[in-house]
């Protein structure tokens, strides 16, 4: 159960990123680097006297999740483009995390369909239920669309300081044994393609989070790897963050062998199977007697 301290930093860092996602919103057009709506969006969380929970994702077409730009991308919006924008926020730990999907061009049902999937998740939330109902509530709005919801991505429970809190909240119909009960924090994040309905990783990543203290033999990795875990102590952090540093070159070398020796977790590219375009769309709530309070609204 959360206390009233607890509920009200949890309103108020989800207000305030509702906020922060309506003003990035008509920023998402035709001609915008994919870099400056993840930097104005973490601009803004940070003007409103909150924190980024994790490195705004801007992930285009068939790359579902976990796309943050590095400050090298020029990648700009195209016509055609279905881009996802994902964000969070945190408040002394409490965090608030939504994405909403812009199609540019023809791809408007995706973005119709994962937005009524949403809703219909949001609709079945309650304590005693199985979490198991959110994903048959996602699949039925997908499938009524001819459209598949990715089996292999999935919403979340939240905990101060922990972006994945135990709670794994399916987007397909099946039976987990997980319940939810009043005061839980979730967020609920379907994604629907008319792709294959899976993501697979790719080789590269751009998020990375502490794991550990492991020995390396170079300083410079020694000390980026105490600098990390100082200033992101358990939250996902971006490459682009450290990117005055050091040279791009050696910030990805680092990265990757502070990764190799498990030291970080990278979050690798999440791309749907087929090439299917995907959209993405995500509430945070809390889970009360009656069903739940959106607080991202
Ligand atoms: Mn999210
Ligand atoms: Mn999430």
């Amino acid at each position: 159960m959360l206390n009233d301290e607890e509920l009200e930093k949890y309103r108020k860092v989800g207000k305030l990123l509702a906020e922060v996602r309506e003003q990035v919103r008509p920023l998402v057009k035709v001609g915008t680097k994919l870099v400056e709506i993840a930097e104005t969006t973490e601009d803004l969380i940070r003007q409103k006297g909150v924190e980024p929970a994790f490195p705004c994702n801007v992930s285009v077409n068939e790359i579902a999740a976990h796309y943050s730009p590095p400050a090298t991308d020029d990648a700009v919006i195209k016509e055609g483009d279905v881009v996802k924008v994902d964000m969070g926020a945190h408040l002394d730990g409490y965090i608030a995390d939504t994405a909403f999907t812009v199609a540019i061009g023809e791809k408007e049902d995706l973005v119709r369909t994962v937005e009524q999937a949403l809703e219909a998740a949001i609709n079945v939330v309650k304590p005693g239920i199985d979490v198991g109902e959110i994903g048959k509530a996602v699949e039925g709005v997908a499938k009524a669309a001819g459209l598949k919801p990715i089996r292999n991505l999935t919403g979340h429970s939240l905990a101060r300081w922990d972006l994945h809190a135990g709670l794994t909240i399916p987007n397909v119909d099946e039976r987990t044994g997980q319940k939810l009960k009043v005061g839980d924090v979730i967020a609920l994040e379907p994604f629907v393609t008319d792709g294959a309905g899976y993501v697979e990783d790719q080789k590269r990543a751009y998020i990375f989070r502490y794991l550990r203290e492991v020995p390396t033999r170079l300083r410079m990795s020694r000390e980026l790897l105490r600098d990390i875990r100082r200033r992101y102590d358990g939250l996902p952090f971006a490459e682009r963050w450290l990117a005055k540093r050091m040279s791009k070159l050696r910030l990805e070398l680092t990265l990757r062998e502070l990764s190799g020796i498990g030291a970080l977790w990278p979050y690798y590219v999440l791309a749907e199977r087929a090439g299917g375009k995907v959209a993405q769309a995500e509430h945070t709530m809390i889970v009360t007697e009656q069903g739940c309070e959106v607080t991202t609204r």
